[in-house]
């Protein structure tokens, strides 16, 4: 173990076979495990966690089967359904994000391909949003084409978000109307374009911890600047509603954010949905490996109150980050 964490520590990539062994460390060897993960953590971000909100700008009627998600065209989850949020839910967001001094205000919209006269209304409220509550903006804007990437940078936006979700082996078993591949070949061209990339995964989905290991490797691959690590939360109405969580003990989860950590050191690794239900009376420990988190919930699930959420990060002797 020491030498899978001082080879971590000198950037040298890590086998599979040694990320087996984190995946598979016993319980009673993860203090040793966080806290020679901490040390990559503190020389790659310090003593900061940052804190995102996230609005749902456009909810449901997704024409995609993404077997978790609430949004999908096959979901008889009980959500709201909008075609675009009034520009006022965004800007209130944008005040909070700014006034509240969190780092970034993530922008999700469902969908998987946009008409141009939908990216450029988008792209006319984040150039408002820019010049009146002036943070950092993300977004989850299904596979773009060039020009409306373009549109979308020049109207400010900073980072796209497009989760691998599995490994590739998997992701038949929970989509089937898009590849991943072809989430592969929009990341490449955004990130040739010069977006920053927001790329993570859900756990919890019935894959192996070695396709947890093959995703992690596509992503270190992909070298986001974020990488969100979901924990399922199985939804009434999804295809996943009754899938078996059990499995996901906070031991098992700080497992994967520090193998997340070690493997991606210098991206944002984001403990994203799930870490108030999988996590919970644990949590702290996550900052071993985290230096990122959400507050005030996520597209179509409850989470914990910005207050609480600022409180959780002080109260384990972080300080929260600021980016503007
Ligand atoms: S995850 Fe995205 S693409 Fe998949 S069903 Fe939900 S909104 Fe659609």
């Amino acid at each position: 173990m020491s030498k899978i964490l001082q080879k971590s520590f000198d950037t040298e990539s890590l086998s599979r076979e040694e990320a087996m062994e984190i995946l598979n460390l016993p319980d009673e060897h993860l203090p040793v495990l966080l806290d020679a993960v901490y040390a990559v953590r503190k020389k790659y971000k310090g003593n900061t966690v940052g804190i995102q909100i996230l609005t749902n700008a456009r909810s449901g009627n997704c024409s995609q089967n993404c077997a978790y998600c609430a949004q999908s065209r096959d979901s008889e989850a009980e959500i709201n359904r909008y075609r675009l949020v009034p520009y006022d839910k965004l800007l209130h967001n944008g005040h909070v994000a700014r006034d509240k001094n969190l780092s970034r205000h993530c922008i999700g919209l469902s969908g998987i391909r946009f008409g141009d006269n939908e990216i450029n209304e988008f792209a006319n409220y984040v150039k408002n949003l820019k010049k009146e509550a002036d943070t950092h903006i993300c977004c989850s804007i299904g596979f773009l084409t060039p020009q409306q990437a373009k549109t979308l940078k020049d109207a400010g936006v900073n980072r796209i978000n497009h989760n691998l979700n599995t490994s590739r082996n998997f992701y038949g078993n929970i989509c089937t109307t898009h590849t991943y591949d072809e989430r592969i070949s929009n990341i490449t061209m955004l990130q040739n374009m010069g977006f920053e990339i927001c790329c993570g995964g859900i756990i919890g989905l019935g894959e192996s911890k070695a396709d947890v290991v093959d995703m992690l490797f596509e992503i270190k691959k992909i070298n986001p600047q974020s990488v969100p690590v979901n924990f399922l939360i199985p939804l009434k109405g999804t295809a996943l509603a009754d899938a078996d969580t059990s499995h996901l003990s906070p031991e098992y989860c700080l497992k994967i954010l520090s193998l997340a950590r070690l493997l991606v050191p210098e991206s944002d690794i984001r403990c994203a949905a799930g870490r108030e239900v999988y996590l919970k009376g644990k949590e702290k420990l996550m900052f071993y490996a985290v230096d990122s988190i959400f507050a005030s919930g996520y597209l179509t699930a409850d989470g914990q109150s910005i207050e609480d959420t600022i409180k959780l990060v002080t109260d384990a002797g972080f300080q929260v980050k600021l980016e503007r």
